[in-house]
């Protein structure tokens, strides 16, 4: 029997005597063994392997202490190191009790910090895309602590210079933001000074920036004013909270009613649109109009915009004023025509009513004769057949005159209608555009040249305008034709507008000549405008009959000075156009202006 005091001996005789009752030789086992021959209290429970690999594999190992303690105990279970094993699960643990739960408003907080920092390397596309991956975590704890890993790298980043820092104004400070000290905050001292500043800044944009948008809501208008009004007497917090609260019921009426302003918008163009479409069933056949009411409708398929409005408006009268006209005309040929057949028709029955009791007494008088008993009675007869065929004689003659009086009248008529048609053709001046190409005539050249300019000075833009002429126009005449020429003006004038861009506008001049409006653009601008239109167009065939004929024009262009009138621009800008004929056509020679404004030519 092995000496209970000695524990290898101890351990010696556990294993002969498991080895004796064929008792399998597991920790558990040996453990009970050991106790019965050492005579001692078995108080130790035996560890439970199986049971703490299963706790050990459901382990969160979400950062890195607890991945590495949960490795730890994985391979002291694998060891059958019971004792590391059980010192990494108590360690475990310890670090589970040692770690605070997630802080998640400190953490967005920093995020919000990190995602407006500068920090070199860190570009914000970066940022989202790293933020995109870390998002992808199973479950709460891992994204805290993969959120909390990002942050990390994210601030230790060295600080870039390049990017400007968030909230401070931007490289070009507007007059506003230029008054504002930098983020931060001003000293103790200022901030009132500060806080009456942004106060002030408020009212002035309620009361001068927002009423310029609602010239038709009055009500808003007054309210914005009363906003401003309390935002300037508003000296402590409580008053400015009801200043935010009107700002925000004020700022939802203002966005209803711009949504019934868009509204309103949309249905009056649709409106234009179907009147326009279905205008061709109430006006007379007239090619002109038909003309016209076509561009109308190019015009309003466009986006709306102040120009396009006005150009639709300007085509809109002339098709009022041109279909006034012809009513008119028609009327009045119609109440002519009227007046001249009814008096026929009374000419006609006056005549026939003599006639028809002409021929009564004719028929009494043939009777009488017939029955008469002697010459004398015969030749008082004859004496009353003579006074009624002198009669219907002079009645006859009455008739005809009153209807070749008639017939004056009616060629008067006619005159006068023609002499109407003409006055109309003069008074041809109420009209804006040409008749031919479409494009503006002269009147309505002159209108938008005032109104160009008026915009640009009112912006400080420059305006720039062209002048161009076709190069050999009379040798394509006289080649192919008139009609030639006039399809090769509408080609050109389609070519040109069809290349321009929305603001520009282009005018017939007169015979061959055209001039461009260019509001928006430099004399550099221009040129290369004007050399653009001379590439399309040769590259835009035109054919006079089955044979293509180039079109080339030369154009001066110039930019027109403030305060400068219509006529000393185009004289400018043909005293170019003439030194291009001059030397060699189809070109664009620049004209530089007398720089009235200060500006370099050439800006
Ligand atoms: P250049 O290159 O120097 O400009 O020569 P050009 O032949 O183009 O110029 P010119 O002034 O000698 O001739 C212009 C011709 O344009 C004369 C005129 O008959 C013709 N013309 C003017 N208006 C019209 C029009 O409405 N239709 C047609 N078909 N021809 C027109
Ligand atoms: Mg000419
Ligand atoms: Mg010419």
């Amino acid at each position: 029997m092995a000496d209970p005091s000695n524990p290898s001996e101890i351990a010696r005789e556990t294993l002969r005597q498991l080895a004796m009752r064929r008792t399998p030789p597991t920790p558990d086992n040996y453990h009970k063994l050991y106790h019965e021959i050492a005579g001692t209290a078995d108080t130790e429970a035996p560890f439970p392997e199986r049971f703490v690999r299963r706790i050990a594999q459901q382990l969160p190992r979400d950062t890195a202490e607890r991945q590495r303690l949960a490795r730890q105990l994985d391979q002291a279970l694998a060891a059958g190191n019971t004792a590391v094993a059980e010192q990494s699960l108590n360690q475990y643990f310890a670090c589970l009790v040692a770690d605070k739960p997630p802080s998640w408003n400190e953490l967005i907080a920093n995020l919000l910090r990190q995602w407006e920092g500068r920090q070199l390397g860190w570009t914000t596309a970066r940022k989202r895309e790293s933020l995109d991956r870390v998002l992808g975590a199973s479950d709460a704890n891992t994204l805290y602590s993969r959120l909390q890993a990002l942050l990390r790298a994210w601030g230790q980043a060295p600080v870039d210079p390049e990017i400007p820092e968030a909230g401070t104004p931007s490289p070009v400070p507007s007059m506003v933001e230029a008054d504002i000290p930098p983020l931060g905050g001003p000293p103790a001292g200022e901030a009132a000074e500060f806080v009456a500043a942004h106060r002030n800044l408020l009212a002035l944009t309620m009361e001068s920036v927002v009423p310029a948008f609602l010239h038709e809501h009055p009500d808003l208008v007054s309210d914005a004013g009363l906003i401003a009004r309390h935002a300037r007497q508003a000296t402590d917090a409580q008053s400015l909270s009801v200043v935010g609260t009107q700002l925000r019921k004020f700022a939802h009426r203002l966005e209803l009613t711009a949504a019934d302003d868009a509204e309103i918008r949309a249905g009056l163009l649709d409106l234009l649109r179907l009147l326009l479409q279905n205008i061709d069933e109430l006006v007379i056949d007239d090619q002109w109009l038909s003309g016209q009411i076509e561009m109308l409708r190019d015009v309003v398929d466009k986006p709306a915009t102040p120009r396009m409005i006005d150009d639709a408006g300007r085509r809109l009268k002339e098709v009022i004023y041109k279909q006034s006209q012809l009513k008119h005309n028609l009327t009045q040929a119609q109440r002519m025509l009227k007046e001249m057949l009814a008096g026929f028709v009374d000419q006609l029955a006056s005549f026939a009513e003599t006639t028809g009791s002409y021929h009564d007494r004719m028929g009494e008088c043939a009777r009488k004769i017939a029955a008469a008993r002697d010459i004398s009675e015969i030749g008082h007869l004859l004496d009353e057949v003579m006074t009624e065929t002198r009669f219907i004689q002079l009645e006859a003659g009455r008739s005809r005159d009153e209807l070749s009086l008639a017939r004056q009248q009616a060629l008067a008529a006619e005159a006068q209608i023609s002499t109407l048609q003409k006055e109309l053709d003069n008074a041809s001046h109420l009209v804006r555009h040409d008749q031919l190409t479409g494009a503006l005539n002269r009147r309505g050249l002159e209108e938008v040249f005032a109104r160009e300019s008026a915009r640009a000075e009112r912006h400080d833009l420059p305006i720039c305008v062209a002048l161009l002429d076709i190069d050999n126009f009379k040798k394509l005449n006289d080649t192919h034709g008139h009609q030639a020429g006039d399809d090769a003006l509408v080609h050109l004038a389609r070519v040109v507008k069809e290349n321009l861009r929305p603001q520009d506008t282009v005018a017939r001049y007169g015979g061959e000549e055209f001039v461009i409006i260019l509001p928006e653009a430099t004399l550099e601008q221009a040129d290369q405008t004007l050399v653009r239109l001379q590439r399309e167009l040769t590259r835009a065939f035109f054919m006079a009959g089955d044979r293509h004929v180039l079109i080339t024009f030369s154009a001066g262009v110039t930019r027109r000075s403030n305060g400068e009138p219509i006529e000393a621009v185009l004289k400018r800008a043909d005293t170019a156009m003439y030194e291009a004929k001059q030397t060699g056509k189809n070109r664009v020679v620049r004209a530089p202006n007398d720089n009235r404004t200060g500006l370099p030519p050439g800006s």
